[in-house]
């Protein structure tokens, strides 16, 4: 009888704690479960021709979705009315936040006026949209270390560094032409910036030569980061500079796509042969043609971020704004967007070379193995 009685007291404890956990927990998800349970996200992205931007929209909308949102996931091909009228839409349509990849970082002041107005959090992602204040925070990579990364690969193509970070044997002095990205990306200043802090006392000493003068980052940029023009650019490059003779020994390229276009400009003018080499080309995203180009040995090496990551940070901080919460954030000084300095989440970049592109790209999982064959 004792015996049961003690049963029952602790049966009847264990249902009460447990209700109680129960109760504690339908208390603690209550917000989410109010007003943003199924709420629908805007998410404008620039562009599909490039894989990158492919990734990343699939990547952010599997996740929105697992945690219960709807999303309406949007590309523009480069067009900037295309996407202002998509966040409009966006808008319209009821959106709780908006994600924004954009084209034209200075060119959605009205639109995020009106986000405001409705008390939409903005997320600007992977590029800064800059000169308003209603962006609530900005995930990305470290950006000034990509370009640090870049030109480090650069040197290490040379010869001048080891890719320990040691000095490298070769003396030079060498050849190089630059490449910036678009000058209506805010990434593009960082990373150009990030690359030449490394190259600059090359430079100074003599080391390396800009042999076309052309250093400046307005006449170096390539408009919407446009594989052709990048192409055309190193054709006028080579026909003009180096038509007596002297060869280009590096080109600083800030994207993979304006590396392909450099590599097919420099193999129509008779490099990529074994008695005339390729020069260094550097790169970025680790897309499969690239990848392909580094493991033929034709693109020296790439900067690798991988887009997985920062659709995660993403997620995470979309879900807490709309939770009413507060996102996570690493840095809140370096993000100036004219108006404000946004309170930033940064990643991580790595360079990927030949010999490491099984590691970083496979093992990871980013990548199968019969992707880049
Ligand atoms: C991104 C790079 C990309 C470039 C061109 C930049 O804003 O940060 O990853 O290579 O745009 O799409």
């Amino acid at each position: 009888m004792m015996k049961l009685t003690r049963i029952a007291a602790v049966a009847a404890l264990a249902l009460a704690l447990s209700a109680c956990g129960s109760s504690q927990k339908t208390v603690d998800q209550a917000p989410s479960a109010g007003s943003s349970a199924g709420a629908l996200v805007g998410v404008t992205m620039p562009t599909k021709s490039s894989e990158r931007w492919i990734h990343d929209g699939d990547n952010i909308k599997a996740s929105l979705e697992k945690l219960g949102y709807a999303v309406d996931l949007q590309y523009a091909e480069n067009d900037i009315p295309t996407q202002v009228n998509q966040i409009e839409n966006q808008i319209t349509k009821g959106a709780k936040l908006l994600v924004v990849a954009s084209i034209d970082g200075t060119a959605l002041t009205t639109q995020l006026q009106e986000a405001a107005d409705k008390h939409i959090p903005v997320i600007a992602y992977d590029r800064l949209i800059r000169n308003s204040p209603n962006v609530d925070y900005y995930a990305t990579f470290d950006n000034f270390k990509v370009g640090v990364e870049q030109a480090t690969s650069l040197l290490v193509g040379l010869g001048l560094k080891r890719p320990d970070g040691g000095d490298g044997t070769a003396t030079g002095p060498f050849n190089i032409e630059l490449f910036a990205g678009s000058p209506d990306d805010n990434n593009a200043t960082f990373f150009f910036n990030g690359a030449l802090s490394v190259l600059k006392p090359y430079l100074d000493r003599g080391t390396l030569r800009v042999k076309s003068g052309q250093t400046d980052f307005n006449t170096v940029a390539i408009l919407r980061w446009d594989p052709a023009t990048a192409q055309r650019r190193m054709e006028d490059l080579l026909t003009t500079t180096y038509r007596g003779g002297d060869k280009v020994n590096g080109v600083l390229s800030p994207y993979d796509g304006l590396s392909i276009g450099i590599l097919s400009a420099l193999k129509s003018n008779g490099y990529g042969t074994a008695g005339q080499p390729y020069p260094t080309v550097t790169g970025q995203d680790a897309e499969v043609a690239s990848v392909k180009s580094i493991i033929a040995g034709e693109q020296f090496a790439t900067v690798y971020k991988d887009t997985r990551q920062l659709a995660d940070i993403t997620v995470k901080m979309a879900d807490a704004a709309l939770k009413g919460g507060k996102p996570e954030v690493n840095n809140t000084t370096d993000y100036n967007n004219g108006v404000k300095v946004v309170p930033s989440y940064l990643l991580q970049p790595v360079v990927v070379y030949k010999d490491n592109y099984q590691k970083e790209l496979i093992d990871s999982g980013y990548y199968t193995a019969a992707q880049l064959r």
